[in-house]
């Protein structure tokens, strides 16, 4: 039965991409946005360009007042307490890099810091480096055969010297929802730091960040429909406070002297220089977007279309699926293929998946994979996309088999 997307003449980019014969697969990886973003990018500096948080002119004005609004749109939608709990950040990446610098103090040596076995190089790397500096102990919890972690495993090595475990929500390879409720709540138990790499979660459903109860969770506009350059970083009042400032100059202070300085709590302490200030407010347009939505609408199209993608997949010979994805994405391999021969002869017939180890190498490896296709929705895709895709994998098994 075919799938139509009620939102997909919302999306310039996808119709601009259909009309060139792309078919955009790879939303996992950023997302197209919609026209209200544009208009907002465009509203922002076709109306006269002004920094924020200094100058007294209307301009300057107008652009804190929008910027600031996109703060309280994202704290609503993740019903955060409240909007300076959200800290502006210039990628997910960048948030994982402000938590480990700015919370290094809070660990000595011989410390844990528990990870899971799925995580994005951004949620590996910068505690990795960190454990580096400071001697710590990175402690990596292993998955079942679904791709979900071990809650048994998990029990025995969150122990008391976990200071620290970050998870990601949503894998952006194998596409499961993690357990996180029993996860945290055994490193709450130990007196532990907890992280939730949001980045592909937040695109999927509403999370309620208070609900969820860990101290920090990162998410990344560019997937979340809106403009690149923008992460989010969101802290309970409380973990916020324990973060040494990491980033230093305009903005970000109280009072220097040539010697010494006294510096703002958050979130604005840590949004040191000019922020991207057009891409947080055209964010705020993108939030608008989506919080005008039917959610159980999107929902229902979401599931329908992923079903349909991993029925496609299991009814081909040799095609094997990568964990149990749950929710919008599908990687996969085939048997006696290379993914980067399969990769080529896709993108040679127009269909924009990604191929590789999408920056999750340690869990490729683990796998004993050297890369594995990807493809992933956005709720602008429709059935026709994916009977596009499946045509295009047919024809390519058949050259290489
Ligand atoms: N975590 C996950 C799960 C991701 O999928 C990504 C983006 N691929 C990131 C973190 C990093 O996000 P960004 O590249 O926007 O900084």
């Amino acid at each position: 039965m075919p799938i139509h997307s009620p939102w997909r003449a919302d999306f310039p980019g996808i119709l601009a991409l259909a009309a060139e014969g792309q078919t955009y697969l790879d939303s996992a990886a950023t997302a197209q946005k919609p026209q209200a973003m544009l208009d907002a990018l465009l509203g922002y500096y076709a109306g006269g360009a002004a920094n924020v948080h200094r100058a007294q002119h209307l301009p300057g004005e107008r652009a804190t007042r929008a910027f600031e609004a996109t703060r309280a749109s994202l704290a609503a939608w993740l019903n955060a307490a409240e909007p300076s709990q959200i800290i502006f950040t210039r990628g997910a990446t960048e948030a994982f890099n402000l938590l480990a610098y700015g919370l290094e103090h809070c660990f000595q040596a011989g410390d844990e810091i528990v990870i899971s076995a799925l995580e994005h190089h951004a949620n590996l790397l910068p505690w990795q480096q960190l454990a580096l500096r400071r001697q710590l102990k990175l402690v990596v919890l292993p998955l079942d055969n679904s791709g979900l972690i071990d809650l048994e495993h998990a029990a025995q090595l969150i122990g008391p010297r976990c200071k620290l475990l970050t998870l990601s929500q949503l894998s952006n390879v194998l596409g499961g929802w993690q357990p996180l409720s029993p996860l945290l709540a055994l490193a709450k138990a130990q007196g532990a730091l907890t992280v939730v790499d949001g980045a592909q979660g937040v695109v999927h459903g509403r999370h309620d960040v208070q609900t969820l109860g860990c101290d920090f969770y990162i998410g990344s506009s560019h997937k979340l429909y809106g403009p690149d350059g923008v992460g989010l970083l969101y802290g309970r009042t409380a973990a916020l406070q324990q973060l040494a400032h990491w980033q230093f100059g305009g903005e970000m202070l109280l009072q220097t002297s040539y010697h010494s300085a006294r510096f703002r709590d958050a979130p604005l302490g840590f949004e040191a220089g000019t922020p991207p200030i057009a891409s947080v407010i055209a964010l705020g347009a993108s939030l608008a977007y989506l919080a005008g939505l039917d959610a159980d609408a999107v929902a229902t199209h979401e599931a329908r279309l992923h079903a349909q993608l991993l029925s496609g997949l299991q009814q081909r010979q040799g095609v094997r699926l990568l964990g149990a994805p749950q929710v919008a994405l599908a990687s996969f391999v085939v048997d006696g293929v290379h993914n980067a021969d399969l990769a080529h002869l896709l993108t040679e017939q127009g269909i924009a998946v990604r191929a590789g180890h999408h920056c999750a190498m340690p869990l490729l490896q683990s796998l004993g994979l050297s890369g594995a296709i990807r493809v992933s929705l956005g709720l602008y895709n429709d059935s026709s996309d994916l009977e596009r895709f499946f045509t295009a994998l047919d024809q390519a098994l058949e050259l290489l088999r």
